[in-house]
This record gives structure tokens, C-alpha cells and sequence, in this order.
């Protein structure tokens, strides 16, 4: 692969893709972006650590920087460069801070534009309780849901068009040809929902179930007002599970009627109006497991789960394709805390911890996770959590640093 300015690393090798399997030798090349914002703070912390807990399971990550947002366009003239796209698909997974994007104006997102051109179509986010965290639970323990988020399509697809732009009255004008009036001075956003991404994403879902012991999925939509995107969501979601996992998985419906409430080691597939599921994740946050959602409803949740159990600060994220992964926090940018090596760097470091479960470096994972808790256990906390409950105040690094000792010690 010719790259236009990159220059890829000559230690390392290439993570392959096989027959339907990632191929990961013990010296990947990972690329990384470091990201606009806070993205300087956390990615170098973050980095660190999952260097460390490589060199602990007997590996060594190679890692190689490519760029988006800022950093790109002052090298490239460009927010998000070819090259960088063509790193990704070259190298297959790779690590990334928040990018900026601009509200009501301005260029499109780029983080959206990474999932959709790669064709990232799972969002995947792991919300659970870290001892020490302070929460606004009185029993945050027992939240740990999986949220798995369309990536592609929705709302959130960014297809729309300003008020009085052509687009936008041509729009206007053939839905009147359809009796649907629409004002004229109305911004139009198209919401398409597909069979096709719904199946391959509930599919995951389920999938991810069966391999992790997971007790249900629950497709969670608003498909009593937007019947045909929403609701046609829940339908095909049943309809996969049905299809392709009659052994595995039974409906709550039938739970009740035909196995009398007990599940017997099956996953129970279930539904929820999307603002339902928020008030059930707070009073009813055990009977919760798995969640499978479109795109708009999967943004809005990832925020609220996370702040259930203590904040951005902690919560991270995957976007993962067939064979291909970008890992990330759910936290954006945090312009105001940029370079002041302040913020909290957990989320990005446990978005590593989720790429090296991809890579099937489970056991490193595991060690990422128990060091962090560890470090926050003992008191040893950034700003987010010191104001809620105190202990020993440290900047990002020191943060990384504290756990990468709690690494070495297990
Ligand atoms: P944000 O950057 O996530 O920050 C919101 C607040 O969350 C912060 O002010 C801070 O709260 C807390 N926070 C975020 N990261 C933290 C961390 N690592 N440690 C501790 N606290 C943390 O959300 P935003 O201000 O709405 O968005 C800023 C920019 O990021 C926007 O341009 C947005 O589009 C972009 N964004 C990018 C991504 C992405 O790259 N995937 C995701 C979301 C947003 P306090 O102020 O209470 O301390």
C-alpha cells in the first residue's frame, strides 16, 4: 500500500483477515489517532498503558500514527485524509481520541464519516460499575448492559438538507405529490432504516450474547410513532433471532406463556420503547443486559448508561466492522480541558482494553480492566471523580502511571 505521507513503521506486522477470522501475530501494527481536544491528554496516557499490558501477555504493539481532525488538516489541508481511511482498512483495527465536530455548520462529522466509509456498522459499548466510582445509583453494581448501536444508517446518516436550499424544496415539492404538506422554510433530514443493517447488527448482538453468557437482548426502538424505520427495526430484529437462533433464543412472550418464566440457559429476546428503556434502566437496571438499537437511540443511551455509573470519563466504545475495529471513548472532544493534562484518560484506556478483547488478547484485557479499577480503588482518581468523593488528586499521566505500576504488580 502507497501511502501519500504516512510512513508506516518498519517493525511490526500486519493484522490479517482470513476466511471470516482476524489473524493477529504477537507484533501488530496498530494505527493510532490522537484526535482533537483532549485527545492529546488521553491517547499518549492510554497508549502507554496498553503498551505495558502488551509486554505483560508476551506481545508488543507497534504502534503507527495517522491522523484526522486538527492534526490532519495542518498537514494534509484535509480534516480526514485518504491516507488515513487507507491505513485503517490496510492495518484493520485501530485506536482513535475524539474528534470536533462542528454544531449547525461547518464539516460533517468525522467520526461519522469513519463508520459509514469503512462500513463500521456495530457501535459497541460496555457500560458496568468500577468499585470507587462515585454514581447517582444507590446500587450502580448492578448495571452492565452491552449497547450495540447501529452505525450507519438513521438520522444521525446526515442526510439532510438546509431550509431553502434546491434539495430541500424539491423535497418539499414531491412530498406534496405524495398529500404530505411540509412548511417551506423546514430543514429536511432522511431517516432510512434497512433490513439489511438491522439483521447484521442485531446479529452481532446475539452472537455477542451466546459467546458471553449473557441472559438477553433487548431491541429497544420507538417503533409505536415511526412504524416503518423504528418498528420495522423490532420486527426484523425478532426475525433474526428466529431465523438464524431458534436453538439459542426464545421471545419473552414465550418465556411466560409456553416456559413458565424460566429461561433455561436461553437468551430471552425482548423489546422496549426507546423512552421506556430510559426510565427501566434506572429502576429496573438488573433485568437489563444486552441492547440493540438504531443509530440515534444508541447515541442518547450510551451517554445515560454511562452517566449512571459515574461519567464520560469512564465509558468506552468500539466501532467494529466484518473483521475490522476503531476504538474510542464515548466522550467527545472537551475543548475547555485540552493540554492540561487533567482529564480522566479511563475511557480511552478501556476503549484499548475492548481492543485487545478484539484481538483476542483476552487475558490482557482482563489485567487493563482489573489495574484501572485497582488505581481508582485505592483512591488514586482525576478531577471527575475527586469532586464527587476526594482521595488523591492526579493529572491524566499520573493517572496512566499509577495504573501501569498496578499493571506490573499482577
Ligand atoms: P464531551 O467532549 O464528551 O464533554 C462533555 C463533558 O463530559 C466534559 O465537559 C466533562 O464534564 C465530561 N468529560 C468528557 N470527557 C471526559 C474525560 N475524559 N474525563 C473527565 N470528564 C470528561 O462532549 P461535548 O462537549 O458535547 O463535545 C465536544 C466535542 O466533541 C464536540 O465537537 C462533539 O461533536 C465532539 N464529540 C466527539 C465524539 C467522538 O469523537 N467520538 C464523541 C462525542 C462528542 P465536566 O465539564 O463536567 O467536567
Amino acid at each position: 500500500m502507497e501511502f501519500e505521507m504516512l510512513k508506516p513503521p518498519e517493525e511490526g506486522r500486519k493484522i490479517e483477515y482470513v476466511d471470516g477470522r482476524l489473524i493477529v501475530p504477537d507484533n501488530p501494527v496498530i494505527p493510532f489517532i490522537e484526535g482533537d481536544g483532549i485527545g492529546r491528554d488521553v491517547v499518549p496516557a492510554a497508549l502507554k498503558v496498553l503498551s505495558a499490558a502488551a509486554e505483560k501477555i508476551g506481545k508488543e504493539i507497534v504502534w503507527f500514527e495517522i491522523y484526522a481532525g486538527e492534526k490532519a488538516y495542518k498537514l494534509y489541508g484535509s480534516y480526514l485524509p485518504e491516507d488515513t481511511l487507507n491505513a485503517i482498512r490496510e492495518y484493520r483495527i485501530a485506536i482513535k481520541g475524539p474528534l470536533t465536530t462542528p454544531v449547525g455548520g461547518g464539516y460533517r462529522s468525522l467520526n461519522v464519516t469513519i463508520r459509514q466509509t469503512l462500513d463500521l456498522y456495530a457501535c459497541v459499548r460496555p457500560v458496568y460499575y468500577i468499585e470507587g466510582v462515585p454514581s447517582p445509583l444507590k446500587n450502580p453494581e448492578k448495571v452492565n448492559v452491552v449497547i450495540f448501536r447501529e452505525n450507519t444508517e438513521d438520522v444521525y446518516a446526515g442526510i439532510e438538507w438546509p431550509r431553502g436550499s434546491e434539495e430541500a424544496k424539491k423535497l418539499i415539492e414531491f412530498l406534496s405529490t405524495l398529500g404530505v404538506k411540509v412548511r417551506e422554510d423546514s430543514g429536511i433530514g432522511i431517516k432510512p432504516i434497512s433490513e439489511f443493517a438491522t439483521k447484521r447488527l442485531v446479529r452481532l448482538a446475539i452472537r455477542y450474547a451466546i459467546e458471553n453468557g449473557r441472559k438477553s437482548v433487548t431491541l429497544v426502538h420507538k417503533g409505536n410513532i415511526m412504524k416503518y424505520t423504528e418498528g420495522a427495526f423490532r420486527d426484523w430484529g425478532y426475525e433474526v433471532a428466529r431465523e438464524e437462533f431458534a436453538d439459542v433464543t426464545i421471545t419473552e412472550e414465550e418465556l411466560w406463556e409456553k416456559y413458565d418464566g424460566k429461561a433455561d440457559g436461553k437468551i430471552v429476546i425482548k423489546d422496549r420503547i426507546a423512552d421506556n428503556m430510559f426510565q427501566q434502566l434506572l429502576t429496573r437496571t438488573a433485568e437489563y443486559d444486552v441492547l440493540a438499537m438504531p443509530n440515534l437511540n444508541g447515541d442518547y443511551m450510551s451517554d445515560f448508561a454511562a452517566g449512571l455509573v459515574g461519567g464520560l470519563g469512564i465509558a468506552p466504545g468500539s466501532n467494529i466492522g466484518d473483521g475490522m475495529g476503531v476504538f474510542e471513548p464515548v466522550h467527545g472532544s472537551a475543548p475547555k480541558y485540552a493540554g492540561q493534562n487533567k482529564v480522566n484518560p479511563t475511557a480511552e484506556i478501556l476503549s484499548g482494553a475492548l481492543m485487545f478483547e478484539y484481538l483476542g488478547w483476552k487475558d490482557g484485557a482482563e489485567m487493563i480492566k482489573k489495574a484501572v479499577e485497582m488505581t481508582i480503588k485505592s483512591g488514586t482518581v482525576t478531577y471527575d471523580i475527586h469532586r464527587h468523593v476526594g482521595g488523591n488528586l492526579v493529572g491524566t499521566r499520573e493517572f496512566a502511571e499509577a495504573v501501569v505500576e498496578n499493571l506490573q504488580s499482577l
